[in-house]
């Protein structure tokens, strides 16, 4: 959808579906610039959890009673929603915590009994500690080594070095979909194409790319797709393991526990089908519910026009900060999703958004989980301003405003 197409829909009605936008802080009402560390929820999600507390609250897939089976239908129901949603299998689509549970998984239950010495992971420059982490871990335990996929001077992966990091010896290639602190827009289905040609196993963390565009995932190409609910306008402590289902066969579990067994014998155990093989315990039942009605409110609205609309306020917001004296921009690869790292000569981060804070504006400041990144970028930390389409272009410029304002004070 075009920018323009997206201009003839109410953001300003979709914008009143966020009960907690309408707050003030510190007596200014709340412009809310941080959609890449959480996202807001819409009054649907709230009910939702809310009603699933209320009206059918029971555990899932133990109990024969009514609402036992009410409990399992609304989860297996959320499951359903989210495959649509991606464009996958239901059956291939593993409930977790979130992305960090996510990649563990993979690196645990895929990576850590398949590498040994003389193996490389590759991942790439701009990855989170979450795509990071987990692969410096098993590959202390498995003999194999990190490689790093650099980056070129607008943040953008270069994909002639990546090519040439792919060597024989790589087994497994993490990369982000989208930067969460440059906003590159990673062009995966190229990257997996290519890793294919070579038999390397894809790891993609989708957590910044499903809040802002549509995804398709076989159109990728991975191997995994990991995301979090929490961005996706769903609850904390929801997220999703996509795997084809030939790698979910051969995994062994990750964690044992109830809901993942056929049956328990103390001579062994017969292990559920995926993706139940992987959702031992409770899970996060109400979330889940709450992450279901999520996907069905943006697709509602649809991605292709919250795309739009972002790379519209995306644009607005670049021409405004940077028309600010000292400030710079990390992050202008062409393709960009509605996330701004900047920095202010002179000034810290951590100063900035304090007093963008005390003038009722949200960023973040620091590094972002990225530590990595930051050190390439050689700056100690930035300010990240990550807007959603129900930002306003009358809150960037409100932005703009109390950031020319708090920089003359720190000057
Ligand atoms: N990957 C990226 C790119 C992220 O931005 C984040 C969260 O900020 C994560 C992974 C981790 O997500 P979670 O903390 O929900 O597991």
């Amino acid at each position: 959808m075009t920018v323009a197409a997206a201009s003839l829909i109410d953001w300003d009605r979709i914008r009143g579906d966020f009960p907690l936008l309408r707050r003030e802080v510190h007596g200014k009402p709340l412009i809310y610039l941080d959609s890449a560390n959480t996202g807001q929820k819409p009054e649907c999600v709230i009910a939702a959890t809310d009603d699933f507390y209320r009206n059918h609250n029971a555990n899932v897939s133990r109990a024969v009673h009514q609402l036992g089976s009410e409990a399992t239908e609304a989860y297996e129901g959320a499951r359903r929603k989210l495959a649509a949603f991606l464009s996958v299998r239901a059956d291939e689509l593993v409930l977790c915590s979130g992305t960090t549970f996510a990649l563990n998984l993979v690196a645990y239950s895929w990576a850590l009994p398949r590498l040994q010495p003389g193996d490389v992971i590759l991942v790439t420059r701009m990855e989170h500690h979450a795509n990071i982490v987990p692969w410096q871990l098993v590959a202390q335990r498995t003999g194999a080594t990190l490689r790093v996929a650099e980056l070129r001077p607008d943040g953008s992966l270069d994909l002639e070095a990546l090519w040439v990091a792919m060597t024989p010896e790589v087994k497994l290639l993490a990369v982000a979909h989208v930067s969460n602190v440059l906003g590159t827009v990673n062009p995966v289905a190229e990257i997996c194409r290519e890793a294919a040609r070579r038999g390397i196993t894809t790891v993609v963390d989708g957590s910044q790319a499903l809040p802002h565009m549509p995804v398709d995932i076989p159109a990728l190409g991975c191997d995994f797709y990991a995301a979090t609910g929490h961005k996706l306008c769903g609850p904390t402590g929801t997220g999703l393991l996509w795997a084809k289902h030939e790698h979910l066969q051969a995994m062994p579990p990750f964690l044992g526990g109830g809901e993942m067994i056929k049956e328990v014998r103390f001579d062994g155990t017969v292990f559920n089908d995926p993706p139940h093989k992987f959702e031992a315990g409770t899970p996060n039942i109400a979330g889940f519910v709450g992450l279901g009605a999520a996907v069905d409110y943006l697709s509602g609205i649809g991605m292709a026009a919250i795309h739009a609309r972002e790379a519209d306020l995306l644009a607005h917001a670049t021409g405004e900060l940077l028309k600010i004296d000292g400030l710079r921009i990390y992050g202008t690869a062409p393709e960009k999703a509605a996330v701004i790292s900047f920095a202010i000569e002179g000034t810290h981060s951590h100063d900035l958004a304090t007093l963008l804070d005390l003038e009722g504006v949200a960023v973040r400041s620091g590094q972002h989980c990225a530590h990595p990144l930051l050190q390439w970028l050689g700056v100690g930390t930035t300010c990240r301003a990550s807007l959603a389409f129900y930002n306003t272009h009358a809150e960037v410029d409100a932005f703009a405003a109390a950031l020319r304002k708090v920089t003359r004070l720190l000057a």
